[in-house]
């Protein structure tokens, strides 16, 4: 029998977990099967519970319920303590185990497929949601000269400063006037209803990477604008897809998987 894992969310059939997982299986031979798991809006843990109970090793959690799954793990990794978020969940010995794997799925797209070297970088965080909470600790980890976080509702991004006891500064997009950064990180949803962050001109230095979390909506408002303002690389958040899928595939399974052709063959189906 091939041990179950599954992407629990609502919704959750536009998820491209379960292509990423199958390859990553294939490519190293292990007998798993990977499915999609649609929870009610109400019933994330009576889902997760009965998905553990049929024998399911594993799950990832998409939105909107990985404030939930934080609270529903018994163990949970400094990473995901930090994002007061899991994403990834291990079911072993009747233990439920919690992780995040989006942080460093960031960081591991910067730094294998963009080639970014974040150490002694300027970095300018957009948004004080989910997302953004939980890239912050492996961001830090990585020592740029600076982090930044601006978000639309100050409070939010006050509260999230302080409960990183202010080891970043954190306001409003008025802060930005007359500043440069090497790396700007659009980690709000604005992308998704094509809305552009309220940014002042001129935040993008010399050669920087403007990174939009969302992926599969083309070119988004915050590219557009990152490439008219003369930022030398655009990235959408594809390559953070798989590499949060790697890591968590590294957790369940203790083998690490090559996500470049896997990015690739998503590339391509993508396009089609
Ligand atoms: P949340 O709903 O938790 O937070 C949304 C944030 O976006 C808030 O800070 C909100 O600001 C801000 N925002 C929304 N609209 C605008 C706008 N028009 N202008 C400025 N700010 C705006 O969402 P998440 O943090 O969970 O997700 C954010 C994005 O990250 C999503 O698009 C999601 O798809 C993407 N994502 C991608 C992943 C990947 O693997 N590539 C993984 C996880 C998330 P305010 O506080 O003022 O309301």
């Amino acid at each position: 029998m091939p041990d179950q894992y599954a992407v629990i969310g609502n919704p959750v059939a536009h998820s491209r977990s379960p292509l990423i997982h199958a390859e990553f299986a294939r490519q190293t031979g292990q007998n798993i099967v990977y499915g999609q798991l649609l929870a009610p809006k109400d019933a994330f843990a009576a889902t997760a519970n009965e998905f553990r109970a049929g024998g399911g090793r594993g799950l990832n959690v998409t939105l909107p319920f990985k404030g939930e799954a934080f609270r529903f793990a018994a163990f949970l990794s400094e990473r995901a303590s930090a994002a007061q978020a899991v994403n990834t969940l291990k079911f072993e010995g009747g233990v439920i185990f919690g992780d995040n794997t989006d942080g460093v799925g960031l960081v591991n797209d910067l730094v294998r497929n963009q080639s970014c070297d974040i150490a002694g970088r300027r970095i300018l965080l957009l948004g004080a949601g989910g997302a953004a909470r939980g890239v912050i600790e492996p961001l830090l980890q990585q020592q740029p000269a600076e982090l930044v976080l601006a978000n639309r509702t100050l409070d939010k991004a006050q509260r999230l400063a302080q409960s990183f006891r202010g080891t970043f500064e954190a306001g409003t997009y008025a802060m930005l006037a007359g500043r440069q950064f090497d790396l700007v990180v659009n980690a709000t949803s604005a992308s998704l209803t094509g809305e552009l962050p309220p940014l002042p001109p001129g935040v993008f230095a010399r050669g920087a990477l403007a990174y939009d979390m969302m992926y599969g909506k083309g070119e988004t408002p915050f590219l557009a604008l990152a490439r008219a303002e003369g930022a030398a690389m655009l990235a959408d958040g594809l390559g953070m897809l798989v590499e949060q899928a790697a890591e968590s595939f590294f957790i369940w399974r203790g083998l690490r998987p090559d996500s470049a052709p896997v990015l690739k063959l998503l590339r391509q189906t993508q396009d089609a």
